[in-house]
């Protein structure tokens, strides 16, 4: 008889494609699947997104085995269980006798490191596959990064694009522009109807994940229940079948939109799905081309979703591993408050702020305006430390893994790596968040009041954020025109606007309720 392999398959590796299954042979060979109170606690991670994990992995577990596999999987109440990765493998291999172990490479630097370090901590061979489901290798994306001034997601997408020949008419951009985000911008209308995504049935081995996870992390943050995520492969295409018929069409109009009592509007809420191997992402672009082809999708709607899958998540996938391992670290603003105690309770005010983290608490999801020009927007204006802004968003969204949370939140959110994500700060006062929402409406500070007890928190500290930042931002030519109308406000009103601000940063300071 061949001596088995151990074959590892992680959490966020739930793609029968996988290259270490791809590397291996059932007939020989062994899959070890672990929940690992190492992975689940390393930041404190939304119990819902651990519950969709351990359940989405149980699924996976039995996928395999219907297709001849031999799975042996951990659970994380059993008793023997060692906690890590590495403890798991080592049990693993000793229980198979295995003459080596076989692992597709994992979604961030402190894994990776580890895992590089297995073949000498457990004396035999580990390899350690690339991972294929992405659409640009690393390789390729630091080629194409070579020698530019500044990465532009845009002249990556294009390239994109023609590699894979996605919305192209021979060398040309399907309805003749790269790019449509220009049609939209459009606020939501509260008459509009939102297709809700489907919600899934919790079954037993749902059922039983959540009852550990309520026993093991009983204060844990956010809620278990109402569960609406989908935890099988099926499921998850269902749900891509729902948002294709129902929502893509006019996912480009409204994206930018946030409306109080609507959570998803017309957004996909597949991001989960997809960063765990549920869903491929050059099926869902292909899908997505093909409602324009056959007309039941407008080109807008369909560019701006292929944008994001094959331009942004992409991109931000290259720069993580092009930055290296100390990018989350990074903090090129000096900005060090500690994070506010209201984006984990909710207790504040702001009723925008309250909105984003009540629906984060319940849903572990917020769309990327929400996470973007809301919390992400306060963060910065405020000067919270990004390293601890970076935790919070890795650990509230059950779609977030570094490779694709830290250059959102590093860089686009927080500028904290000086400008390689994005060519300028999300900085805005409360008018841009009352142009595309309906927080304002019902909120206890008045977004029109610039100074004084009622003024929006936004108003004095983006201005303060951009004066603390003069220097900085003072030659880009997307932003020195916000200095000359600062230059040109009356000397009273400047003064209050930074009173106004130093006020409240000392009430945050404080732990004053704002
Ligand atoms: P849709 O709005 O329907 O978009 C379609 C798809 O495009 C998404 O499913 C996603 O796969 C992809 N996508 C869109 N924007 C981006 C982007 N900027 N980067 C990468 N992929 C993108 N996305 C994550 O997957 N995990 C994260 O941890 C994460 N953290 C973020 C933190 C901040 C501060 C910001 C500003 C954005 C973050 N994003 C993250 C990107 C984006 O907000 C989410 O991908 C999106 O909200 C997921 O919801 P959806 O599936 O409904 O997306
Ligand atoms: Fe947010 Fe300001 Fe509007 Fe209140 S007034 S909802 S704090 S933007």
């Amino acid at each position: 008889m061949v001596t088995p392999r151990v074959v590892l398959v992680l959490g966020d590796q739930l793609t029968p494609g996988i290259a270490a299954l791809e590397a291996a042979t059932p007939e020989r060979d062994v899959v070890l699947m672990a929940e690992v109170m190492e992975e689940a606690t390393y930041v404190p991670h939304h119990r819902k997104k651990i519950a969709f994990l351990f359940s989405a992995m149980r699924h996976f577990a039995e996928e395999l085995r219907e297709a001849g596999w031999t799975v042996d999987y951990v659970t994380l109440d059993e008793p023997d269980n060692a906690g890590s990765l590495e403890g798991e493998v080592r049990r693993a291999v000793a229980r198979h006798g295995a003459a080596g172990v076989i692992a597709t490479e994992p979604g961030e630097w402190r894994l990776q490191t580890a895992m590089e370090g297995w073949e000498d901590a457990l004396g035999l061979p580990v390899k350690l596959l690339r991972d294929r489901r992405f659409l640009a290798t690393k390789a390729e994306f630091a080629d194409w990064a070579k020698g530019r001034k500044a990465l532009r997601m845009e002249y990556f997408y294009r390239e994109m694009r023609r590699s894979y020949g996605l919305l192209m008419e021979g060398d040309e951009p399907a309805g003749g522009k790269w790019n449509f985000d220009h049609d939209n911008r459009k606020p939501a209308d509260e008459d509009l109807a939102f297709p809700e995504p489907p919600t899934f049935q919790t079954e037993t081995v749902t059922r039983e994940v959540l009852d550990l996870v309520e026993a093991r992390f009983p204060d844990g943050w956010g809620d278990l229940s109402p569960f609406r995520y989908a935890v099988t492969r099926a499921d998850a295409e269902a749900a891509a079948d729902h948002f294709f018929r129902h929502a893509l069409p006019r996912f480009g109009d409204y994206q930018d939109a946030m409306l109080e009592g609507e959570r998803f509007l017309y957004h996909s809420f597949l991001s989960q799905y997809l960063n765990c191997g549920l869903l491929d992402p050059l099926d869902l672009c292909r899908r997505a081309e093909r409602e324009w082809r056959e007309g039941r999708a407008p080109i807008n709607a369909v560019e701006g979703y292929v944008r994001q899958i094959l331009g942004w998540r992409e991109f931000v996938r290259g720069v993580y591993w092009l930055e290296g391992p100390d990018y989350v670290e990074r903090n090129e603003l000096d900005a060090g408050r500690p994070l506010p105690a209201f984006y984990w309770t909710g207790e504040t005010d702001m009723a925008c702020i309250r909105a984003v983290v009540t629906q984060t608490r319940e849903e572990a999801y917020a769309h990327h305006i929400q996470r973007l020009m809301v919390t992400g927007t306060f963060a910065m204006l405020v000067g919270v430390e990004p390293r601890q802004v970076h935790e919070w968003y890795l650990s509230v969204y059950a779609d977030a893994y570094e490779w694709v949370e830290a250059p959102n939140v590093i860089g686009m959110s927080q500028f904290a790596d000086g400008g390689v994500v994005a060519s300028k700060p999300y900085a805005a006062s409360g008018n841009y968040i009352d142009k595309m929402s309906d927080h304002c409406a019902g909120c206890r500070y008045k977004v029109r009041d610039r100074t004084g007890e009622d003024a929006c928190p936004f108003n004095p500290l983006y201005w303060d954020f951009m004066l603390r930042h003069r220097e900085r931002f003072g030659n880009n030519p997307r932003v020195a025109r916000v200095y000359a109308t600062w230059d040109r406000m009356k000397d009273e009103k400047r003064e209050a606007t930074l009173r106004d601000a130093k006020s409240l940063l000392g009430r945050i300071d404080a732990g004053g309720r704002v």
